[in-house]
């Protein structure tokens, strides 16, 4: 499954370039173009799935499998202490790109990346309710 107008379908045909990092038959790595931190990459599946909802769980293992040792490498080329992995569905959530893909930011102690900055619920019962209300709506 691959999109005309899909940037990372376009990467992914060879059509646009690369700093490719890892490729096999379902996903492929490279460097993030606009970096959070230098050695920013990312881990798409090769079949254009808009969101992580879209995708079937099964081809999760080849993501993880592919981050595990892409993120190693990149922690051993930068020195970084750390490495977040994660991904945005959605406009409301950031993301730009939509063919599913996973971000891998190298990060430092000191490197002063805030993510974000956490709540708390009004009352325990609250989030016992929206807990709830969650549950309730699992497929
Ligand atoms: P998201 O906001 O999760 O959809 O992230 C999309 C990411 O794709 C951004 O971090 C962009 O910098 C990155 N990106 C967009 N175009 C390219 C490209 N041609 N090569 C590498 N990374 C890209
Ligand atoms: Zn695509």
């Amino acid at each position: 499954m691959s999109q005309s107008d899909c940037i990372f379908c376009k990467i992914i045909r060879g059509e646009i370039p690369c700093a490719q990092l890892y490729a096999d038959d379902h996903v492929i790595s490279f460097m993030d173009i606009g970096p959070v931190k230098r050695g920013h990459a990312l881990v798409v599946p090769r079949e254009h799935h808009a969101t992580v909802f879209d995708m079937p769980a099964e081809l999760g293992a080849h993501v993880m499998g592919a981050a595990q040792r892409v993120g190693r490498a990149i922690m051993a080329a930068t020195g970084a202490e750390g490495l977040n992995i994660f991904q945005n569905n959605f406009a409301a959530a950031g993301q730009v790109v939509f063919h599913v893909h996973w971000h891998l930011i190298p990060r430092f102690s000191d490197d002063g990346l805030e993510l974000w900055s956490q709540g708390q619920y009004g009352s325990m019962d609250e989030m016992l309710a929206l807990a709830e209300a969650i549950r309730e709506r699992m497929d």
